[in-house]
């Protein structure tokens, strides 16, 4: 059954309200176009509900009870954690993710987005039909929908912004309780004793270094030759080394042979990258293998699109995220590499189609210039190409370390870390910064505009670095490159 809602064509729907969908949406109609944007669940989508804002909130809570050891330990304040109330750290995450979500359901009103709640599928290259339409839809909406099946048409274009879910392995079924996957963890009744984490990306290393920050027992298994492995070599040793100081058992180069369900676990066996098979018996297996792009029942075909053999939707021009039917465009992790499945590139992204659907040429994302973020214990934040990867691509390449310990403010914090800058030879572009350590992931944010402006050492070298703090390490690596420097030749 078809309702006749009375919402009249808009200039653009988006479908999904994720950070790439909202972000489109915003932006377009701050240019005045007329959006209408179509989500099932919440907008904030992954990010928000899900992803980075739940599990930072979850990390920040596991960083303040590392600080009381360390307060305990190096520090001389007599603190012990007594325990931990899973309830109330959840309450205060929920809290946070509340609020959000209330502000981002407040810009779009205000921006005039039309939100409409319900399943979208392409009926055409400019036309969906939007299932299951919730009463409660549409603020702002000339004439709100009432439940039921709703036509809607584009004059200008189709945005697919319908993101990504978490991928399992053939013969693992996630069940919500033994098996889980990030979704799932942040909705258990409690925290695990002991968990078992497969995949030593991101999302991985972010749940292992929570758990074990809340007392657990971890074990970190990685397919690859070395935990976060796009990050660069030296990035990737130093938090396997600091992950294991606190720990974690992290096997990389190691795969799950396969994993039994018991009553109170799971029991898995694992073939080390020594060839061995252990067992390890764990309260939760944590399945954080990657994420797949969502586009079932959105009928692509409908449109004339198709989509990759891994279920990306490739665009036929990157500097404008079309498809190959003009006018539909893609965002966020529905995009293949080298888009990065980060709400940040997805923002980056909304903005370019909000802004050429409006008729704007802007400038195409530059995806080497995006950082990338592991906020576990210790963090690692980088920006551009790793000294391996400047290297396969044919450049010569200077490239200069300095632990975080040895400034000052490092040996305040006490928890060790690294700074390395990889850059063409002889003070030529900085091609790459790769920081571990704390507070690392807000420190990227100089390096992100090293990269993208395309400096050389000799440029960032005469920028005077406030003293004491961390970036001081990143002053004096550029100093050093551009031959300044007055703690390492
Ligand atoms: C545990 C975890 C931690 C993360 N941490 C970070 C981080 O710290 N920093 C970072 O940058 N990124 C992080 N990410 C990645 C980030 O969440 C994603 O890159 C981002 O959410 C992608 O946004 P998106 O708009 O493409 O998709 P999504 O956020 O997935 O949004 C897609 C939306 O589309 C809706 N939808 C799907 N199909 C339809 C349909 N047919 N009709 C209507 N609506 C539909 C969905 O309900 C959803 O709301 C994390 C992800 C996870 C899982």
């Amino acid at each position: 059954m078809t309702i006749d809602t009375g919402i009249p064509p808009s200039d653009v729907i988006v479908i999904g309200g994720g950070t790439g969908g909202y972000s489109t949406a915003l932006r377009a109609a701050s240019l005045g176009l007329d959006v209408v944007l179509v989500e099932r669940d919440k907008v904030g989508g992954t990010c928000l509900h899900r992803g980075c804002i739940p599990s930072k909130a979850m990390l920040h809570a596991a960083e303040l009870v590392d600080g009381i050891a360390e307060a305990r330990e190096r520090w001389g304040v007599k603190a012990t954690v007594d325990s931990v109330d899973w309830d109330a750290l959840v309450a205060t995450r929920d809290d946070i993710v509340a609020r959000n979500h209330k502000g981002v359901e407040a810009h779009l009103t205000h921006a005039g987005v039309r939100v409409v709640r319900g399943t979208a599928r392409l009926t055409g290259t400019r036309t969906v039909r939007v299932e299951g339409v919730r009463a409660e839809a549409a603020p702002g909406a000339a004439g709100a929908p009432v439940p039921g099946t709703l036509d809607l048409t584009a004059r200008r274009g189709i945005v697919l912004a319908t993101g990504s879910r978490p991928r399992t392995l053939p013969g693992l079924a996630p069940d919500g309780r033994r098996v889980v996957t990030s979704d799932d963890a942040l909705f258990a009744p409690g925290l695990p004793a002991s968990v078992l984490v497969l995949g030593g990306g991101a999302i991985g290393v972010e749940y292992a270094s929570f758990h074990r920050s809340m007392g657990a027992e971890v074990t970190l298994v990685e397919a690859a030759d070395r935990i976060v492995p796009l990050e660069d070599a030296d990035v990737s040793r130093y938090l396997t080394r600091g992950l294991r100081k606190r720990g974690i058992d992290v096997q990389a180069g190691a795969r799950l042979l396969d994993a039994e369900v018991l009553e109170h676990g799971v029991r898995a066996r694992v073939r080390t990258a020594r060839g061995e098979t252990r067992t390890v018996t764990a309260d939760r297996l944590l399945v954080a293998v990657g994420r797949a792009p969502v586009t079932e029942g959105l009928d692509l075909a409908a449109a004339g699109l198709t989509t990759d053999e891994r279920g990306f939707v490739v665009p036929a021009d990157w500097d404008r995220l079309e498809t190959a039917v003009p006018g539909v465009h893609v965002v966020g992790d529905l995009l293949p590499p080298p888009s990065l499945g980060l709400a940040h590139a997805s923002f980056a992204e909304g903005l370019l189609v909000a802004e050429t659907l409006a008729g704007l040429r802007s400038a195409p994302v530059d995806y080497a210039a995006v950082p990338r973020v592991t906020y576990s214990a210790p963090q690692t934040a980088s920006v551009g190409l790793t000294e391996d990867g400047a290297r396969a691509r044919g450049h010569e390449v200077d490239v200069n370390t300095m632990p975080l310990t040895a400034v000052a403010k490092g040996m305040v914090h006490g928890q060790g870390g690294l700074v390395k800058v990889v850059a063409q030879a002889g003070g030529g572009q900085v091609l790459g910064v790769h920081l571990v350590g704390p507070h690392v992931s807000e420190m990227i944010a100089e390096g992100q505009l090293i990269v993208g402006w395309d400096a050389e050492p000799a440029d960032v070298a005469r920028h005077v670095h406030p003293h004491p703090t961390l970036s001081e390490a990143v002053g004096e690596v550029f100093l050093t490159l551009a031959g300044r420097g007055l703690h390492q030749q």
